[in-house]
């Protein structure tokens, strides 16, 4: 039997090193609370202790900036995990990289770390608004980071945020992606609430970025990696099985979000929401943060009667979408649900015509 992977993401910081223009982080920017070994220890204590072993864990390391905690943190625990896992389990780290060094580099190559870093297209597109606190761009380290990476043999990956500019260029942006073969990419749309969201696609602009890009893709014999697009794929062929979180079934059974008090939440998106707040691992166990009111309402909110998704063609290919970029409260639909159904709607046709063409 396939065993079901969870992952755990810690929230290591909400400090970071770097001032983009989008941050999510900048709302929490008060809680300074820095995650220890020791919450570490006791949260990984209580998951071991709770998940049997029918189930995988994804520890991941995000922020703010993971790599602000430092090397003796990770040190300890990485060498905590070894000892107190008997599960099968991976750890990855979430970073903008600058702060990568032949340190880490040893660190994460002896723990099997898996990279994930950001980096939004070519250097007009990526320092429009990744920048550091004195506004300078960050494309030229990355990329020289990354080449370390590559020499050093180590894979990683790329999470790319789409917002109002490179969403308008989607040959640079495959052109972009074509420059790094092998490497995952992971398409993730820009969206900030109120005023702020000047800088977001919009839901029609991105869906056609997204069947330009689809275009590029499918017909290229060496294609990159883009994991949207393997992902929609796979749906259409076998049916929805997601492990891209937007389209997962129920991201809040398979997700969860730790802060450096222990408080768990539905995603890093969510952390020091106390609305959302399951509950703190330090005082109970994972069984009851699991079994929370909150964390079993937010399951049930896509398969609720009243909601209007359930008539929607792609329901089974998407349930919804993200609640960090729902329309209106956790419990309506994404805000991008008609870049969705122009994207599901494309591969879709692209598909049946293929097979009407097999002999
Ligand atoms: S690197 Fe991430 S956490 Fe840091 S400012 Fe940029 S978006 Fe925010
Ligand atoms: S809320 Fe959105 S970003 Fe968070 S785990 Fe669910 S789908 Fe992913
Ligand atoms: S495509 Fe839109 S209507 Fe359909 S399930 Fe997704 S969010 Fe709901």
């Amino acid at each position: 039997m396939q065993k079901k992977l969870v992952t755990i993401i810690f929230q290591t910081t909400s400090s970071c090193n770097l001032k983009c223009g989008y941050c999510y982080c900048r709302s929490n920017e008060d809680n300074t609370s820095r995650l220890s070994v020791d919450t570490v220890g006791k949260c990984v204590q209580r998951i071991a202790d709770f998940f049997d072993d029918d189930y995988e864990i994804c520890f991941l390391f995000h922020g703010g900036e993971p790599l602000l905690l430092g090397k003796r943190f990770y040190k300890d625990a990485f060498q905590f995990l070894k000892q107190r896992m008997e599960h099968k389990y991976y750890i990855g780290i979430q970073t903008n990289l600058v702060l990568l060094d032949d340190e880490f580099i040893e660190l994460f190559r002896e723990n099997c770390c898996s990279i994930s870093a950001s980096l939004d297209g070519y250097q007009p597109f990526n320092d429009l608004y990744r920048k550091y606190h004195s506004g300078q761009g960050t494309y030229v380290d990355v990329t020289l980071n990354m080449r370390l990476l590559q020499e050093r043999g180590i894979q990683y990956g790329i999470v790319s945020v789409i917002n109002c500019q490179n969403v308008r260029s989607p040959r640079e942006f495959y052109c972009f992606t074509k420059e790094h073969p092998n490497v995952l990419f992971g398409l993730s749309p820009m969206f900030l609430k109120e005023n702020e969201n000047v800088i977001a696609p919009y839901p029609d602009q991105l869906g056609s970025f997204l069947i330009a890009l689809f275009d590029f893709w499918i017909a290229d014999p060496t294609p990159p990696r883009i994991s949207l697009f393997e992902e929609i794929i796979r749906n259409l062929v076998e049916g929805n099985r997601s492990t891209v979180c937007t389209f997962h079934h129920d991201c809040s059974e398979v997700f969860f979000a730790i802060d450096g008090d222990g408080n768990v939440y539905p995603c890093c998106h969510f952390v020091g929401r106390g609305e959302l707040c399951y509950g703190n691992l330090l005082r109970s166990s994972f069984y009851d943060v699991y079994n929370s009111d909150r964390r079993r309402s937010i399951s049930e909110r896509t398969i609720r009667s009243n909601n209007p998704c359930q008539t929607c063609e792609f329901f089974e290919m998407c349930f919804s979408g993200c609640m960090a970029t729902s329309e209106n409260g956790i419990n309506s639909k994404d805000y991008f649900c008609n870049a969705y159904k122009m994207i599901f709607s494309h591969a879709k046709n692209y598909m049946e015509k293929s097979l009407r063409r097999m002999p």
